[in-house]
């Protein structure tokens, strides 16, 4: 603008000065430029990652897991992303952890190497390095389809990454990068929250970082990182492993064992179901995972139990793994049988809008009818008949219920119990909560003969079990 054209432009905006006009990739520009450019970025710091979906007490937060150190490299052009977590306590899934994504590909490496996951969890992890201060800047710039709303000092933009993924950033006064939020798809929550904090900006070699990250999923603290060291351009490349990059999706597989006159357990996966068989109706028990999971299930159930309906979905507790196919359930028509305490939790998330990633409820918009279990509760035809106890859980979760059938005298539990491999040695002192469960069945005087766990080998005899917690 020359000078004359800009004291026309200031007398009639009255002092608004003589700038460019402010637009996404002016806000951009700036903000690029205050805060440095790099490829690749290395930081580092401690903090804590919580554990998503498996809080004590639905709707109560993620229990937090602290780090002694935490170490997260990017390469923003490779669009790859290492993260190494020592937590300083052992945790499910190892005390030391690193996952890694380069595009669509995504594992974890162990000590028997490196292990796929699954295309959602690598979506999740790209989506992740949007998500960084940086990458958010460079993601708005390349999108192309970058949006300005917000306040000068609170510029607000916004741009589609992903092709699905709505991502605002707040750019703050100090051209500063303090916010960017996103929603993902949950087969739980439907959509949810994913808001990344970022403040207590530093200079690290002429790049500015922020030293505290607060990630929020699903509406509680995820990472709570103080950041203490960065280093700009870190060289970082990471060559998809042949395992990852050969490994197909493992398909979805029900397998079905009697167990009793209509009771079948369903196995083929890491989280097991049983059908039960009433006179007018059929009641599954547990439904973890997610809706293709939940729909194979289901399919088993009804060609075990042909034309009936599927009229009740029982859970054994409320964690994630364990409740991801109950929106799948309620859009079947069935009523959900949880503990009291889930109840308001369960109201919730089973009317959640999933418009991301739609599911079957999501078109379905069935009432979710839910029957909370408080003491005892049961479920008969007079001869079919579920007995379903509401405990006040363990250290894994307030909360759980143990199904149990009189008739065949058959126990369904959780995560308490998982039956090892035929043979495998007991432990020389057992788990506390396999013996919580041991002196409930005693106190609630079940006369279990099998149990058909959640997870593990498949039904045992209630001797093994008894065995296991070395109470013979
Ligand atoms: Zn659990």
């Amino acid at each position: 603008m020359t000078k004359r054209l800009c004291l026309v432009a200031a007398i009639v905006l009255t002092a608004a000065g003589c700038s460019s006009p402010r637009d996404a990739a002016s806000v951009l520009r700036d903000a690029q430029q205050a805060m440095g450019s790099v490829n690749s970025i290395q930081y580092s710091g401690t903090g804590m990652n919580a554990f998503f979906g498996q809080a004590l007490t639905a709707g109560q937060e993620w229990p937090r897991r602290d780090m002694s150190s935490y170490t997260r490299t990017i390469n923003y052009e490779q669009r790859s992303a290492r993260d190494e977590m020592n937590f300083a306590q052992p945790t499910f899934g190892g005390q030391q952890q690193n996952t890694q994504v380069n595009g669509e590909k995504a594992w974890n490496v162990g000590p028997a190497g490196p292990a796929p996951q699954p295309p959602a969890v690598a979506e999740e992890r790209q989506l992740g390095i949007w998500l960084t201060p940086h990458g958010f800047l460079k993601g708005a710039a390349a999108s192309g389809n970058a949006t300005l709303s917000g306040t000068e000092g609170a510029s607000v933009i916004s741009f589609t990454a992903l092709g699905k993924y709505k991502v605002d950033g707040t750019i703050d006064a100090q051209n500063h990068v303090s916010k960017v939020e996103t929603k993902i798809p949950n087969p739980v929550l439907g959509d949810t929250d994913l808001v990344a904090t970022y403040s207590d900006y530093k200079d690290f070699s002429g790049v500015q970082f922020p030293t505290k990250i607060l990630v929020e999923q699903g509406g509680f603290p995820l990472w709570d990182l103080t950041i203490t060291s960065v280093t700009p351009n870190a060289a970082l490349d990471l060559a998809v492993p042949e395992v990852v990059a050969s490994a197909s999706a493992p398909a979805v597989q029900t397998m079905s064992t009697k167990l009793a006159n209509g009771v079948w357990h369903v196995t083929g996966g890491s989280h097991h179901s049983v059908v039960v068989e009433f006179s007018d109706y059929i009641a599954v028990v547990e439904a973890p995972l997610d809706e293709a999971r939940s729909l194979a299930v289901i399919a088993e159930a009804k060609k075990l139990v042909p034309k009936k309906p599927l009229r009740y979905v029982l859970t054994t507790h409320h964690h994630f793994d364990h409740t991801g196919g109950l929106r799948t359930y309620v859009a079947e028509g069935a009523t959900v049988m949880t503990h009291q305490s889930n109840v308001p939790y369960f109201e919730k998330t089973l009317a959640a809008p999933a418009t991301i990633s739609p599911d079957a409820q999501s078109k379905a918009a069935k009432m979710p009818m839910l029957q909370g279990v408080s003491g005892k509760d049961i479920l008969t035809d007079g001869k079919q008949t579920i007995e379903v106890y509401a405990t006040s859980g363990d250290t894994h979760t307030n909360e759980y219920t143990l199904v149990y059938l009189p008739g065949p005298r058959i126990l369904i539990e959780g995560d308490a119990y998982s039956p090892g491999p035929p043979g495998a040695p007991v432990p020389p002192m057992p788990p506390p909560n396999a013996v919580a469960l041991y002196d409930e069945v005693q106190k609630l005087k079940l006369n279990v003969a099998t149990i058909a766990p959640i997870h593990g080998r498949g039904a045992v005899p209630m001797a093994e079990f008894t065995k296991f917690v070395g109470k013979k």
